[in-house]
């Protein structure tokens, strides 16, 4: 709190600076650059984020963030239905669809499986994916989630419990470095993994 700024102006400092990586030098800068913009700019903000958070739920389908029942994936009648891309986070979802070569639908967990953080898999939307094989609509379920010791261990619980149902299982791995992240994986890269998917027995 510095006494010489107004109340609201310290408040809005504070807002700025809790956002990830904005430090308080930036976080005065941004409040500052805020309070001499015209009210009409500064206010749109205001409102893009009030609709983000009023507008924006969960697809009922697949978990990705949505603006309506369902996601526009899911929504898309072009979409290949019967194969599953399985991810931890609708931002791996984006990263993946940045590649431009996805024709395929989602699921996405919510996280990973990380007893030693006390999640369990009772705490990711793994029931309402095997709901989705048990359907009988999906014939490849493509495991998308991190290549690390965490997502490794997330996608063979998923393939244990899917193995006695007729589904293709394949995971997401070649030219992924070990121990990396979707997210921050480049997109040639990610778009390699993708075509070079392998099953797991
Ligand atoms: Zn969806």
């Amino acid at each position: 709190m510095n006494q010489a700024y107004s109340k609201s102006l310290n408040i809005l400092i504070e807002q700025l600076g809790k956002l990830p990586g904005i430090g308080p030098k930036t976080a005065e800068r941004l409040a500052f650059y805020i309070l001499k913009t015209q009210p009409k700019e500064a206010l749109a903000l205001a409102q893009a984020i009030t609709a983000v958070k009023n507008n924006i739920k969960r697809c009922k389908i697949c978990n990705n963030l949505a603006e309506g029942e369902t996601c526009s994936i899911c929504s898309d009648p072009r979409r290949d239905k019967s194969v599953v891309c399985v991810v931890e986070q609708p931002k791996d979802l984006i990263s993946l669809e940045k590649t431009g070569i996805c024709k395929w639908s989602y699921h996405v967990l919510g996280g990973h499986i990380a007893p030693l953080e006390g999640i369990e898999p009772g705490d990711l939307n793994i029931e309402s994916l095997l709901k989705r094989v048990r359907s009988g609509s999906v014939v490849e379920l493509v495991m998308a989630t991190n290549p690390n010791i965490d997502g490794d261990a997330t996608a063979l619980h998923i393939a244990s419990l899917v193995k006695p149902m007729d589904v293709k299982i394949t995971r997401l791995a070649r030219g992924l470095p070990s121990g990396s992240t979707i997210e921050f994986a480049g997109g040639p890269i990610l778009a390699e993994a993708i075509r070079g998917r392998q099953q797991i027995d």
